[in-house]
């Protein structure tokens, strides 16, 4: 191949094992709930979490959308902080699916909702001027790869339990955020009425991801994702992979959170380069370039030509994703590299 790909963990391709899965995988209609893999995957996904139930979707926005319609009627507001994914990454689909308004809140004092973000927020009475506050959403592990502590996650659920509000948790990372925090993964579930996450990610699936609740919560959700064209018919055949992934993918993701500590050290150590390292706490990486001649664009150029893949910088700098495509070669390159550039 020939290139390090440090772009996204959306970019793991399915290993041996799981192309094999898919080519055995027993099947049948999924729509009419005759699958027997996807019921299998699906048992899983409700044990690890220990919630009641699961729905296997096509992807982590599909995962979101269809717990926001299942959650909200059109009209009613979700509280969610303004740099989640719901917000900046899923094309304005709640309010074009589930005509729901997303209040978007910057938090004051964390990188995640605290009740003092969301508290004062929340609308009570009856009021006709006032949407109706429907839902809470969080995200763990945050898009940027920190996490939110449980305590923080127990805290918010008093007050959505206060308020009779519902908490969705995007875990699209949920597994990376619970190695994290030293915690089995139900601790994180406990606090949120529905979670969704990704098997396509780190835990190296192609496709999928869960949409995890109540019994109640998860039979209405098929409904509403057949609705939303998400009715698969033999699905098993990405089922299987889904199984591997959170059977096998899920043990390794420690190496992936190992490495981005690595690469952050290594990369922190390099002048002209500032990395944060309380903020490397799963498996990204965020560096600044302050050089006076090399722009962080610049620097993300010159990787491209050494074959090393990452996304154009972002405000909060160039981001280097961990995954099972990269290795410790990988991360030794990679510094090399920017040592390289920098010395020129
Ligand atoms: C990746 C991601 C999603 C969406 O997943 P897709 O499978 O790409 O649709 C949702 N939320 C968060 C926090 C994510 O990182």
């Amino acid at each position: 191949m020939g290139y390090r790909e440090f772009r996204s963990d959306t970019m793991t391709r399915p290993s041996q094992a799981m192309r094999q899965a898919m080519a055995a995988a027993e099947v049948g209609d999924d729509v009419c709930g005759e699958d027997p893999t996807v019921h299998r995957l699906e048992e899983m996904a409700a044990a690890l979490l220990r919630m009641e139930a699961a729905l296997f979707v096509p992807s982590g926005v599909f995962a979101n959308q269809c717990a926001i319609g299942v959650h909200c009627q059109p009209g009613e507001e979700i509280i969610v902080s303004e740099s989640a994914h719901v917000v900046a990454h899923e094309s304005g689909a709640a309010a074009l699916l589930s005509g729901v308004q997303l209040r978007a809140v910057v938090p004051a004092r964390e990188r995640y909702l605290t009740p003092q973000d969301v508290e004062p927020r929340i609308r009570v009475g009856e009021d006709v001027h006032h949407p109706r506050t429907r839902l809470i959403i969080l995200e763990n592990a945050l898009s940027d790869g920190t996490v939110m502590p449980v305590e923080a996650m127990a805290e918010m659920a008093r007050v959505a339990d206060n308020h009779r509000v519902s908490i969705h948790l995007d875990g699209a990372r949920v597994f990376n955020a619970a190695l994290a925090l030293d915690v089995a993964p139900c601790e994180l579930s406990r606090h949120a009425d529905s979670v969704s996450f990704c098997l396509s990610k780190g835990l190296g699936a192609p496709i999928g991801s869960l949409l995890c609740g109540a019994k109640e919560f998860i039979h209405r959700a098929r409904r509403r994702r057949k609705a939303m064209g998400g009715g698969m018919r033999q699905v098993g055949v990405l089922a299987a992979p889904g199984l591997l992934a959170l059977e096998e993918g899920r043990r390794r993701l420690g190496e992936d959170h190992r490495r981005a500590r690595d690469l952050a050290v290594g990369l922190a150590a390099l002048p002209c380069v500032r990395v944060d390292l309380d903020a490397v706490q799963t498996n990204m990486v965020y560096a600044h370039l302050d050089h006076p001649t090399l722009s962080e664009t610049d620097l993300v150029e010159r990787l491209w030509r050494r074959d090393i893949r990452v996304y154009p910088p972002l405000p909060e700098g160039i981001r280097f994703v961990l995954s099972s495509e990269v290795g410790d070669e990988d991360v030794a390159a990679v510094i090399e590299a920017v040592r390289g550039i920098l010395r020129r």
